[in-house]
């Protein structure tokens, strides 16, 4: 089995059954019900695994809740963020459960992974790829000449992260990111750490939930393309500067289209994963999912959906809980 990897431009050979095979997918940040979009990566990351213990495998997947992040503080405007990040973590469960393909092995929360991040981070400012500036701690990406690597940049070419329009004047350097934010005024959570209270960046909480339940190096690291740069590059920077391999083999699923836009909710055309189980269920949403390679976008729209009825009464069998993808999904 050879799986297509942006990392190596290449597609690359699995080891053979029983591997093991230990994967990480990302998953939604928590703080409204989710798109349907956000399915797309949990269904591949069910269907592969469970089609690669059918064959033999060892497969353990990781699947993460982001429940610390800045748009869950916006989206709280001035509530409590922790009782809608757990509303909203509720809301993910009961959705994806019913797709009917089982759960994830670890479904782990960042607010639940502190003591580990704060590790990480202490071992990076250690080696000098990090630095506290005024309770914020950057990674100084000029220390790792390897930045660029996932999404193909050299170094030197690689754009400033600043997260407003504004350069932020603590950075060092505008290409540095955030690995720990010290605590705003507008912020109702926060937690202790050596820089002061704050709360981890969203990229250091990836590379500390995967490396927790899978090592420093595994096999496979999954989500959708829209997180190569920064999210991804940025988890490989912090966890390759400490000399630990990672992820091997990076697969990243195409984008959800609606009407040839990006699904999204800032682009306000968004569908839950909700609402299009209670308009269409769930074996017509997982057959959809599974038309086309899954590298490639995906047009979601009133008639594809309707072109999948008759597919589905063919194909009842292979939408059994477990079943294979058989040659729906092409995977490789
Ligand atoms: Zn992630």
């Amino acid at each position: 089995m050879r799986l297509y990897s942006t990392l190596q431009r290449e597609k690359v050979e699995l080891p053979p059954p029983p591997g093991p095979i230990r994967m990480y997918f990302c998953g939604p940040t928590v703080y409204a019900r989710a798109h349907v979009g956000n399915a797309r990566p949990f269904v591949l990351g069910m269907w592969l695994r469970n089609w690669l213990r059918s064959r033999g495998y060892d497969v353990t997947l990781v699947h993460n809740i982001t429940d610390i992040n800045d748009k869950i503080y916006r989206a709280a405007a001035g509530g409590s963020s922790a009782e809608l990040a757990e509303r909203a973590t509720r809301w993910y469960l009961e959705d994806v459960a019913d797709l009917g393909l089982g759960l994830p092995d670890h479904l782990p929360k960042a607010t639940e992974s502190i003591p580990q991040i704060i590790g990480f981070i202490s071992e990076l400012i250690g080696r000098e790829y990090a630095y506290d500036a005024d309770g914020d701690v950057y990674f100084r990406v000029s220390r790792y000449p390897d930045y660029g690597q996932l999404s193909r940049q050299c170094i030197d070419e690689v754009e400033g992260q600043d997260e407003e329009d504004v350069p932020n004047p603590r950075k060092e350097d505008p290409r540095d990111f955030a690995l720990w934010k010290a605590n705003k005024p507008d912020e109702d959570t926060s937690w202790d750490s050596p820089w002061g209270p704050g709360r981890p960046g969203w990229h250091i909480e990836c590379s500390a939930m995967a490396e927790e339940f899978l090592g420093p190096v595994f096999e496979l690291h999954g989500g959708g393309l829209d997180l190569v740069f920064p999210h991804h590059e940025n988890e490989l920077a912090q966890s390759r500067a400490l000399g630990h391999e990672f992820a091997r083999i990076w697969a990243h699923n195409g984008m959800l289209q609606f009407t040839g836009e990006k699904m999204s909710k800032s682009e306000g055309n968004v569908v839950t994963i909700r609402d299009a189980l209670n308009r269409w269920g769930r074996e017509t949403l997982l057959l959809f999912f599974l038309t086309g390679h899954w590298s490639k976008p995906l047009d979601f729209s009133e008639e594809t959906m309707a072109r999948m009825g008759p597919v589905r009464r063919r194909a009842r069998g292979r939408l059994q809980h477990g079943g294979s993808p058989g040659g729906h999904a092409r995977l490789a």
